[in-house]
């Protein structure tokens, strides 16, 4: 056979041959609707590999890229990693000093951002230190006012750029995209992509186990970009020849409606919060999701009522899916076989599904020895495969694989006889509140910092909406009467406003585990009451 290396050029330039008119569909950050095709996008992002080159930039050097999803962030995708260098997508919602970390590890050299997403680069600008451009996505007209230094219009610059530019060829191990997981505590960790890898998971992604997308879908991820290399969807996208429906940084209902419904959209994928949210804007406006006929949802458990509305009333189904960063997001995704009762494949796609193939998984003991799957014991998820990480990017003190070579996922859960992976807990410190990470170690040690605490612990709490939410449980100092809203009030100076917990509540005495750790099973048993809530008050 012919020693071809997988490459990401590969996958635009096969979308610009083969489907070069299937469409890229952007709400742009300055609002109007904005539509092209892949030949466009194909045109435009060797001109970026070109401005790259001529700006200097070297193979294996690092941009740093903050953009909510549209047509230029997803020609970055192909232009940066065209000419060999690594796009590290940023999560603009991380707190300045965790953004800084991760520009300042990442050593990014230039930073692509768009309109929207400069301010946070404006506060903390004297920590980056390396950056010595940043390239704004939007035209000249658009061009916002800003105090950084060196900055470029994208449009502008692309102006005479090459739009033969070759493509730098690649060794298919090339790095090409880096993501900063910032689940747990301390430093952001950074996951390193290959062109390989990142090939491989968009090719399962459109086969049937997987998403299932092909050249007559159009594709709508609402997931953004920045969250485990975009879920796939910008390599998927073209693979398929499917169109691609970008929402950019309008996250309100209508307007997603709106492109679901004026788009055709075929294939959406979003955290669960997104999609309840979106049932609630169905049933008061009372309109349906067009041609919408399937919705892959993960980063979180979906509600089963939500699974199973969508549909008996929208005739959608849902396939949720689990992965996390390390596993360049979903690797499992749950389909129901044919000729099951209705309940029974309800329970199917409430599961976190089967492994796609490219990936396996394993649940481990205490001792990492497997779990066979009849006996349906939990234990800690175990992933390996073409596109699951083997470590963390210049982090070699802190190891992503356990002696065996599986990647630690830190979720808890059994895998069922008929193969089908179930969550049932986390190992890993962190509540989930919409798709975005709350560290509850963090809010602790805030919450601790008042003169009036002595202890604080933060535990998940289930919320219809946000999934989680963080529940605040303090010991206040003898003789104090310090109130839960004082210590709410002094949190909301400290940490972001979502995520402040929803609530405070005093107990006499935090419970420990043996090792001196705050025994966060017996807190949840604690105040976790079933569906209705949690116990608040003195206790
Ligand atoms: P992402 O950006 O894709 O959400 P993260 O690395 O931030 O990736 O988060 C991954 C974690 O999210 C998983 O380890 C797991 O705890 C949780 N998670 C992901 N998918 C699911 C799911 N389908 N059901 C429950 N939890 C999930």
């Amino acid at each position: 056979m012919q020693q071809r290396q997988l490459t990401i050029s590969s996958i635009i330039d096969y979308a610009a041959q083969v489907f070069g008119d299937a469409e890229v569909i952007s709400r742009t950050i300055e609002g109007p609707i904005h539509r092209y095709t892949y030949r466009d996008c194909a045109r435009r992002a060797r001109q970026f590999a070109h401005t790259l080159d001529r700006l200097g930039l070297k193979p294996g050097d690092r941009v740093g890229g903050a953009s909510w999803n549209h047509y230029r962030y997803l020609e970055t995708f192909y232009g940066v990693t065209g000419i060999g260098a690594i796009l590290h997508t940023i999560n603009p919602r991380l707190f300045t000093e965790q953004l800084a970390y991760t520009v300042n590890h990442a050593e990014d050299r230039f930073i692509i951002a768009d309109a929207a997403c400069l301010p946070i680069f404006e506060a903390c600008r004297d920590l980056l230190k390396g950056v010595e451009a940043y390239i704004v996505l939007t035209d000249a007209a658009a061009m916002p006012n800003t105090g950084l230094q060196n900055v470029y219009c994208y449009d502008e610059i692309l102006q005479g750029a090459d739009e033969q530019f070759p493509w730098r060829e690649v060794d298919e191990w090339t790095g090409s995209a880096l993501c900063y997981t910032s689940g747990t505590t301390g430093d952001p960790k950074g996951v390193l992509y290959s062109h390989r890898s990142c090939v491989l998971n968009a090719y399962a992604f459109n086969t049937p186990n997987g998403v299932g997308v092909g050249f007559k879908d159009a594709l709508m991820p609402v997931v953004p970009f920045f969250h485990g290399n975009g879920w796939g969807i910008p390599f998927a996208g073209p693979m398929a020849g499917a169109n691609l429906v970008l929402p950019g940084c309008d996250m309100e209902m209508g307007k997603l409606h709106e492109l679901i419904v004026g788009e055709d959209v075929t294939v959406a994928l979003a955290v669960p919060t997104v999609w309840l949210s979106m049932l609630e804007h169905l049933r008061q406006t009372g309109s349906n999701l067009g041609r919408l006929a399937k919705i892959v949802t993960g980063g979180a458990a979906p509600p089963r009522a939500m699974i199973s509305e969508y549909e008996s009333d929208y005739g959608v189904t849902i396939s949720h899916a689990w992965g996390m960063t390390e596993t360049s997001a979903a690797t499992t995704y749950s389909h129901p076989p044919n000729g099951v009762s209705e309940k029974a494949a309800l329970d199917i796609r409430a599961t976190q599904g089967r492994p796609v193939y490219g990936s396996e998984i394993r649940v481990v003991d205490d001792a990492d020895k497997p779990i066979v799957p009849e006996f349906g014991t939990p234990g800690e998820i175990r992933a390996r495969g073409y596109w699951v990480a083997s470590d963390y990017y210049k982090t070699p003190d802190k190891p992503a694989v356990d002696a065996n070579g599986w990647l630690i996922t830190g979720d808890i859960g059994l895998i069922g006889s008929d193969g089908n992976l179930r969550l049932t807990d986390r190992t890993k410190d962190v509540i989930k509140s919409g798709g975005e990470w709350i560290s509850s170690i963090d809010l602790e040690n805030a919450a601790a910092g008042h003169p009036d605490i002595v202890e604080a612990a933060v535990i998940a709490v289930p919320h219809e909406r946000w999934q989680e939410r963080p529940f605040l449980i303090v010991v206040r100092r003898q003789g104090s009467d310090v109130t839960a809203g004082d210590v709410l009030t002094w949190l909301s100076e400290r940490v972001a406003k979502w995520w402040l917990p929803e609530d405070a509540v005093f107990i006499n005495e935090i419970p420990h585990t043996g090792t001196g750790k705050i025994d966060k099973v017996a807190l949840r048993k604690q105040f976790a009451v079933g569906k209705s809530g949690f116990a608040t008050g003195e206790t």
